[in-house]
């Protein structure tokens, strides 16, 4: 099976995600490859392959993304085949984190398969305060990534479940019973 995370930068995706990681030892997370440099404790192969823009640009030519996008400008971010086909190998379900564009694309790929669930923060304003919390971003990069938040809470109806992260602990429950019931159906 396949879980699709989407979210305005911020929100708590990724939180959520490691959550779930966690508490499920068979969803594994399906590493994406970026043109972004690591921020943080980031290390290559953990939460992205961290790709120069030509090495990017490679593995668009050679076909070896199921999609990608320019999610901010100049920063390139694309799901690699080999990782669908990794996880799938060892019979675990396959955990996306994407944007929303992404994300619907993923979704439009996979069908039935996939549960598409959308992480949304209590307010722009919160999200701003979190992205400032957090340090990894410079104050510019803050902004670019509040300002596509609008616009990207507008697409939360195509998902097939929006999760409000306001309270982180009312939130990890949510998502664990939406897991649950979706491993369930099948
Ligand atoms: P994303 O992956 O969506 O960009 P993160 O998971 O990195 O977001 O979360 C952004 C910041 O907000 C982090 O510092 C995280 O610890 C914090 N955070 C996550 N969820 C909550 C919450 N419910 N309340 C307050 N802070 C939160
Ligand atoms: P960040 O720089 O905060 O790690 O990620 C920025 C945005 O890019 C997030 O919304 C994240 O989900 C998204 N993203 C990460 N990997 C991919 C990917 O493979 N494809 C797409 N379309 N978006 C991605």
């Amino acid at each position: 099976m396949i879980f699709i995370f989407s979210a305005p930068s911020g929100s708590g995706k990724s939180t959520l995600v490691n959550y779930l990681l966690q508490e499920f030892p068979n969803l594994e997370f399906s590493v994406s490859a970026t043109s972004r440099k690591p921020r943080g404790q980031e290390k290559d192969g953990v939460e992205y392959y961290f790709k120069t823009p030509q090495e990017f640009r490679r593995l668009i030519d050679n076909n070896e993304l199921v999609e990608f996008e320019e999610v901010y400008p100049d920063l390139f971010y694309g799901t690699l085949k080999s990782e669908i086909e990794r996880i799938q190998k060892k019979g675990n379900h396959v955990v996306f984190d994407v944007d929303v564009k992404g994300g619907r694309k993923l979704e439009q790929i996979f069908g039935d398969e996939a549960l598409s669930i959308f992480i949304a923060p209590p307010s722009v304003e919160e999200l701003r305060k979190r992205l400032v919390k957090r340090g990894t971003d410079t104050p510019e990069m803050i902004d670019k990534r509040v300002g596509k938040a609008a616009e990207e809470m507008q697409d939360a109806k195509y998902f097939d479940k929006i999760i409000l992260n306001d309270d982180l602990e009312k939130a990890k429950q949510e998502l664990q019973q939406t897991v649950l019931q979706h491993l369930n159906k099948k």
